[in-house]
């Protein structure tokens, strides 16, 4: 019932959104941070995931970095983001906004992806601002804690992703808003929806006349306002409904 109600609004959607999470590349092997399994239930997320613990001890969030950064770097996008980057090339879905840092929508094919929460992909030392790729850094961390810059050998080389207490890409963030208010379709995905400012996007495009379609696991804080909500594994819920839309 609630799959073909999503195939129906997003195949009528003139400009669908769609706004996805760390659940989407769960069934790629990523943890996300909560819901079962969450990192979080382990971690302690201000502990390991704030600008002012990365400045007050790199190597702390490196340690911890290094398991993570190694999973993302190796994982290949599954079917839900595959079905994403589908329903964006039938033209059911102008782009994607995402918190994820992983990079899988666009290694699915997905063309216009706005990353809310930066780019795991890349490291930036804090001093000198050179760039350089993740994989070449992740390479060196058994050797080099903290890893150091190549250009000038400072100790804080930082991924390029938004940590707690920073603020977001400023750009993404207008052209999030930018979408959301002119989406008529909100697809969210796989996210808890309790990180803020993030979790405000799903909710602009609602206030502007969007219907909301939910795809999540568990239930989710906006479960109320929308329109269709399905509870499933996006990797086998999403497939289904471009399936049901081709058809
Ligand atoms: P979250 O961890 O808070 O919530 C993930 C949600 O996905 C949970 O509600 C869970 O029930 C659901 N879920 C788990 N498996 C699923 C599946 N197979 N299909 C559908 N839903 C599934 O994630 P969030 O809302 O994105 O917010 C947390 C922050 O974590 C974000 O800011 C993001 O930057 C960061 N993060 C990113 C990654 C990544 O890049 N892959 C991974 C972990 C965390």
């Amino acid at each position: 019932m609630g799959i073909q109600r999503a195939a129906d609004l997003l195949s009528a959607a003139r400009r669908g959104l769609a706004f996805t999470g760390a659940g989407v590349s769960a069934e790629s092997g990523i943890p996300t941070f909560r819901g079962e399994g969450g990192l979080w239930t382990k971690y302690d997320p201000v502990k390991v995931s704030s600008i002012d613990s990365f400045l007050a001890d790199p190597a702390s969030y490196w340690q911890v970095s290094k398991e993570r950064g190694g999973i993302a770097l190796a994982a290949k996008p599954n079917p839900g983001h595959v079905a994403l980057a589908a329903l964006e090339a039938r033209g059911n879905l102008v782009a994607v906004v995402t918190q994820n840092t992983d990079g899988l929508h666009k290694d699915a094919g997905a063309k216009c992806v706005i990353e809310l929460h930066g780019s795991g992909r890349k490291v930036q030392c804090l001093e000198c601002g050179s760039l350089e790729a993740r994989r070449d850094v992740q390479a060196r961390l058994d050797v080099e804690m903290p890893p150091r810059c190549r250009a000038c050998g400072g100790p804080y080389l930082k991924p390029t992703v938004v940590l707690f207490g920073e603020p977001m890409p400023s750009d993404a963030i207008r052209e999030a808003y930018a979408l959301a208010e002119q989406a008529d379709v909100m697809l969210v995905v796989g996210s808890s929806l309790v990180v803020y400012p993030a979790a405000e996007i799903p909710l602009v495009a609602v206030r502007a006349g969007a219907r909301m379609i939910v795809v999540n696991a568990e239930p989710t804080p906006f479960d109320g306002f929308a329109e269709v909500v399905i509870h499933g594994r996006s990797g086998e819920v999403l497939p289904e409904i471009l399936s049901l839309i081709g058809a």
